[in-house]
């Protein structure tokens, strides 16, 4: 037997990752190199369709950044700033500090999703996806992308203006400026679940109320009847007003209990999964969204291609109550593709 056929017969055995060569085991240099070629491509394709889909899901969770590392107990905030930087007391004007650690949770937040993003979008966390719609995506420089993303005045300059105007002239309910605690989760689920259904009914009624106030506020943005991740800012002050500052206003003064944590979680989430259901692209995690009724791009883009269905965002459940909720796969092969 000879040592090519010896190595054929371990690699049968074995896992062909743990399989490795050296140049003097060959029989001759152009069959060692053929072989480590094979054993690249396996192990490349192993990385690919194994391990990093999941990569992609850790985006989720440094969406917390900010606010798990400031209270997990070796970086606790009350170790990294003053006390005087955050005790609140309602006689006074709020401190600056809650409002900025806000802004800049969902600032590191957007950090991640588009790093995320263009890993995914370019092939580095498995193969190049596949478009959402069937004529493909859109195609456009990612450094556009970003500068309209960010520069849109009624997307993150507005909300910007909004936290800024609500937080310091003590608008917010008290335990908002209260940096006792951790995150409470069921808190931050509830602002999302009550933000979504907010914003539905709003979103709905920019639909129906008539055809003037619809082109005033909602129009513009559904000009992108094919969206990408960036257009889901883009749009104009008034439906940014309706359709997302008035829920958020409404949602702080229902659930009155949030602290701080909570409030920027809620915010980071909120934020960043509005922008992720106007990828392009099926995310890594949308079948299992899907499945919980919570909101994917596929879901997204049937709203931005019928206009007449899903006026959810972040649940589908408003929709699936109401009777306006269509999956993207009754639309597959005309429309979308069939891996929505
Ligand atoms: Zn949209
Ligand atoms: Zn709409």
């Amino acid at each position: 037997m000879t040592m090519a056929k010896s190595r054929d017969a371990v690699k049968e055995l074995v896992p062909t990752e743990l399989i490795t060569t050296s140049d003097s085991e060959s029989d001759s240099e152009g069959e060692s190199n053929a072989d480590k070629n094979d054993i690249k491509d396996i192990s490349k394709s192993s990385y690919h369709s194994i391990i990093s889909p999941w990569l992609g899901c850790l985006v989720w969770p440094l969406l917390l950044t900010v606010p798990l590392v400031l209270t997990c107990s070796s970086h606790s905030y009350d170790k990294v700033f003053p006390k005087s930087w955050y005790e609140y007391n309602s006689e006074e004007r709020p401190k600056v500090l809650g409002l900025f650690l806000g802004i800049f949770t969902v600032a590191v937040g957007q950090i991640f999703v588009l790093i995320f993003f263009y890993l995914y979008k370019h092939g580095y966390l498995g193969p190049i996806p596949k478009s959402i719609q069937a004529k493909g995506a859109r195609q456009y420089e990612w450094s556009e992308g970003v500068a309209t993303h960010f520069a849109q005045p009624e997307g993150f300059v507005l909300l910007v203006l909004y936290l800024s105007i609500t937080w310091m002239l003590n608008w917010m309910p008290a335990s908002y400026y209260s940096f006792n605690g951790f995150i409470q989760w069921p808190e931050t689920f509830f602002c999302l679940v009550l933000q979504d259904g907010i914003q539905y009914a709003m979103h709905r009624l920019e639909h129906v109320v008539s055809f003037e106030f619809y082109e005033f506020s909602h129009k513009p943005h559904h000009r992108f009847t094919n969206p990408r991740l960036f257009d889901a800012f883009n749009g104009s002050m008034a439906d940014t007003i309706i359709m997302i500052l008035v829920p958020l206003f409404a949602t702080a003064h229902i659930v009155r209990t949030c602290n701080v944590w909570s409030y920027m979680a809620f915010g980071s989430l909120y934020a960043n999964w509005l922008t992720l259901i106007h990828s392009e692209y099926v995310l890594p995690w949308d079948g299992v969204f899907r499945f919980l009724g919570m909101g994917t791009p596929g879901d997204h883009h049937v709203h931005h291609k019928f206009f007449k269905f899903n006026f959810g965002h972040l649940f589908m459940w408003f929709d699936q109550l109401g009777g306006s909720y269509r999956s993207p796969k009754e639309f597959s092969r005309r429309a979308f593709h069939e891996n929505v």
